[in-house]
C-alpha cells in the first residue's frame, strides 16, 4: 500500500511516500518545503534508490507547494498512492485513533483550533488542499494527541474551578507519534515487547517534550492543554508560574494576547540565548558567553527534573530513550541530562555517548556496563509512524467511536401494584422522590429489604413507576451475599428466575424475577437511525477515558420511544472498569455509521 503523509507546519511542508505491506516498510521519498519568501522556496528531496536534489522552486506559500507535489511525485516516477496521512497536532479528547477525514470529523478538528492556534490550521489546510488535489484517495488524520489518551485523570486534571474543567481546560500531551515510535524502537533494541517496560522517552527538537510510558501506555508527558508547558523549547517557555500573567499584566501593561504570543514565540533558547538553536547555544557557551552557559544548565535541569519525576511516576524505569535534532545530536547535552541521575541506576557510557551513529536506522545503547537502566538514541520516525498508522486503519473494518454516557446501577426493584400493596399496605402506591433520565421513571420514597438463604441487603430502592411483574436486579457479586444464583437476563425476560423474600414495613412476599440485568444502552430511535443500529444489536462499548479502561461486549442495543440514550451498567462491571460517575462509553464495532 502506497502511502502520502504530509506534515505542514505553519512555515514548511514536509512530506514522505511509504510503501507499507506485506511486512515490509520502504520509505520511497522523503521531501521538504521551506524558507517561503520572495515568491519561492526551498525544496530537499531524496528517494530510497539514491535520487535526490535541493534548490530553490517558484512556489509562493503552503498553498501553491501542496498543489505542487502531485506533479512532483509523478516527475519522479510516483504516480499513484492509496492514502494520505496527515499529521494533525490536536484531536482533543475525542480522537483517540487514526480517523478518516471527511465532512464529519473535518468539522470536529476544526473546532480544537483554538487549543492548537498555530498549528491545526495549518494542518487543516494541507488537508483541504489534498482533498481537492486527490478526491477519490482516503484521507486519515493521525494526531499527537492521541497517545497520550490513556493518562490517568490524576495526570490531565488541572486543580482549577470546575467551571473551567467544564470548558475543556485539561492536559493533553504532544508529539504522541513521536514517543510512541521511539518507545517501539527501544523495545525492538532491548528485545521485550513494549508492554512489559518502563519507557521515558525524551523529544528534544525545536518542540520538546518528556513522555512516561508505563508498560506500552502513555502515563503523563510535560505538554499540557497546548504544546507550551514543560521543557525549554526553542522559542516557547516550557513551565513558568500562571501567576506571570497577572504580574506582567500589572507591572509591564501586557494584554493576555502579547504575554501568550512572547511565551510561544519569544521565549526558550531564544529568550535567554538570543537564538532557538541549540548549536548557537552550544557555540556560544563554549566561546564563553555566559547567558548560554545558563541557558544550557537550565535546559538540561529542567529535562533532568522530568525524567526523575516520571521515573518516580511509573514506580520504576527501564530505559530513557532521546531522539529529535537535540537528543539524537548534541552528546553534551544528553550527558548534562543524565549526569545526576546515577541513583536512579541511570549511568552514561561516554564514549558511546560521544560516538553515537544513526546511520541505517541504528539506535544505540550508551549505558555503561551493568548499569540498571538503558539509554538509546534513535532517530524520530514521525511520518513512517503515521503511514503505519494509516495503513493499520485502513486494513481493519470502519470502526467509529459513537459516544454515550454510561451509568452505573445499584441493586434496586421493579414491583408489581399487588406488591406495592403486599409490602406497604392495601391501597399503598409508589411516590417519587427522585426523577431517573428515561423519561416518567422516578426512585421511590419506597425501600424494601430483600432475603436469601445466607444474607440480606437493607434498604434496596425501588424504582417506579409498578410494572406487571417484580423485578428484582442485583449484582453477581450481591448473589453470593444472598447465597442465591442468579441468571443475566435483560429486563421482563423473567421466566424461571429464582425466588427470593421482599420484606416491607406492612408485610413480605416471596417472589421469582431476580436477575442480574444484561448490560444494554437505552436508545432514543433517531440516534438509533442515524448511527445505524437496530433494537437487540449487541454493540461493543470502549470506556477507556477513567480508570482501569474496560471493553465490554454484547451490550444489547434497546430502542424505545423517547428514551434518553444511556448505557447502564451494573457495580460489578463498574468496578472492573473504575469507572465512576460520568464515564462516557464508545460504541465501537463493524459496521456502524457515524
Ligand atoms: P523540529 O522540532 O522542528 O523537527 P528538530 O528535531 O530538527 O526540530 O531539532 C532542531 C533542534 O536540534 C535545534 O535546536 C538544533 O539546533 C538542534 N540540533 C541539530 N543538530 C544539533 C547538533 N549537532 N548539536 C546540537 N543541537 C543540534
Amino acid at each position: 500500500m502506497r502511502i502520502l503523509v504530509f506534515n505542514a507546519g505553519s512555515s514548511s511542508l514536509k512530506f514522505g511516500l511509504f510503501d507499507t505491506g506485506n511486512g515490509a516498510e520502504r520509505h520511497l521519498l522523503k521531501a521538504g518545503y521551506d524558507r517561503f519568501r520572495d515568491g519561492g522556496c526551498d525544496l530537499r528531496w531524496s528517494t530510497d534508490d539514491g535520487r535526490g536534489g535541493q534548490g530553490r522552486v517558484p512556489l509562493a506559500d503552503l498553498g501553491a507547494a501542496i498543489a505542487a507535489v502531485p506533479g512532483f511525485l509523478a516527475e519522479q516516477g510516483f504516480d499513484w498512492i492509496d492514502a494520505v496521512g496527515h499529521r494533525i497536532a490536536h484531536g482533543g479528547a475525542g480522537f483517540a485513533a487514526p480517523a478518516p477525514l471527511d465532512d464529519t470529523t473535518l468539522p470536529e478538528i476544526e473546532a480544537l483550533t483554538p487549543l492548537a492556534p498555530l498549528h491545526n490550521p495549518a494542518n487543516l489546510a494541507a488537508v483541504a488542499l489534498a482533498r481537492a488535489t486527490w478526491p477519490e484517495v482516503p484521507q486519515y488524520g493521525v494526531f499527537d494527541t492521541s497517545f497520550h489518551l490513556t493518562n490517568p485523570a490524576f495526570a490531565t486534571t488541572y486543580a482549577v474551578p470546575e467551571v473551567w474543567r467544564q470548558a475543556g481546560l485539561r492536559r493533553f500531551g504532544f508529539h504522541g507519534t513521536s514517543h510512541k515510535y521511539v518507545a517501539l524502537r527501544a523495545a525492538e533494541v532491548i528485545g521485550q515487547p513494549l508492554d512489559r517496560l518502563q519507557v521515558i522517552s525524551c523529544h528534544l527538537g525545536n518542540g520538546a517534550s518528556v513522555c512516561a510510558i508505563n508498560r506500552g501506555r502513555s502515563m503523563d508527558s510535560s505538554m499540557g492543554l497546548t504544546p507550551l508547558e514543560g521543557l525549554v523549547m526553542g522559542t516557547r517557555s516550557g513551565d513558568v508560574d500562571p501567576g506571570a500573567f497577572g504580574y506582567l499584566s500589572r507591572e509591564l501593561g501586557l494584554s493576555i494576547p502579547q504575554i501568550e504570543a512572547a511565551l510561544y514565540n519569544d521565549s526558550g533558547l531564544k529568550a535567554l540565548t538570543g537564538s532557538p538553536d541549540m548549536r548557537d547555544a552550544e557555540d556560544r557557551a563554549a566561546a564563553g558567553d555566559a547567558a548560554a552557559q545558563l541557558a544550557i544548565e537550565i535546559y538540561a535541569y529542567r529535562a533532568r527534573k522530568y525524567i526523575g519525576a516520571y521515573a518516580a511516576a511509573m514506580g520504576g524505569v527501564d530505559a530513557i530513550v532521546f531522539t529529535g535534532g537535540i537528543g539524537e545530536n548534541s552528546a553534551s547535552m544528553r550527558r548534562r541530562i543524565c549526569d545526576g541521575l546515577e541513583f536512579m541506576g541511570v549511568t552514561l557510557d561516554h564514549d558511546r555517548n560521544a560516538r553515537v551513529d544513526l546511520a541505517d536506522r541504528a539506535a544505540p545503547e550508551l549505558q555503561a556496563w551493568g548499569a540498571r537502566v538503558r539509554v538509546i538514541v534513535t532517530e524520530t520516525a514521525e511520518q513512517l509512524q503515521i503511514a503505519r498508522e494509516v495503513a493499520q486503519a485502513m486494513a481493519q473494518p470502519v470502526r467509529v467511536a459513537l459516544t454515550v454516557p454510561v451509568a452505573v446501577s445499584a441493586r434496586h426493584v421493579h414491583l408489581s401494584q399487588a406488591h406495592v400493596e403486599a409490602l406497604f399496605g392495601p391501597g399503598a402506591t409508589l411516590t417519587a422522590e427522585f426523577p431517573l433520565r428515561q423519561p416518567g421513571n422516578f426512585g421511590a420514597h419506597q425501600k424494601v429489604t430483600v432475603e436469601g438463604p445466607k444474607g440480606r441487603f437493607e434498604n434496596v430502592r425501588v424504582l417506579g413507576p409498578t410494572r406487571g411483574r417484580t423485578q428484582i436486579e442485583v449484582s453477581r457479586t450481591d448473589t453470593f451475599v444472598l447465597g442465591i444464583d442468579a441468571p443475566v437476563r435483560l429486563s421482563g425476560d423473567l421466566d424461571g428466575t429464582p425466588r427470593v423474600r421482599l420484606v416491607g414495613p406492612a408485610g413480605q412476599v416471596e417472589t421469582d424475577g431476580l436477575i442480574i440485568a444484561a448490560r444494554h444502552i437505552h436508545m432514543h430511535p433517531d440516534d438509533a437511525a442515524r448511527w445505524g443500529l437496530t433494537d437487540g444489536q449487541e454493540v461493543e462499548v470502549e470506556v477507556a477515558g477513567t480508570g482501569r479502561g474496560i471493553t465490554f461486549a454484547h451490550t444489547v442495543v434497546r430502542i424505545q420511544k423517547d428514551a434518553f440514550t444511556e448505557m447502564h451498567i451494573d457495580t460489578d462491571e463498574a468496578n472492573a472498569g473504575g469507572i465512576v460517575a460520568g464515564a462516557d462509553g464508545a460504541l465501537v464495532g463493524p459496521g456502524l455509521c457515524r
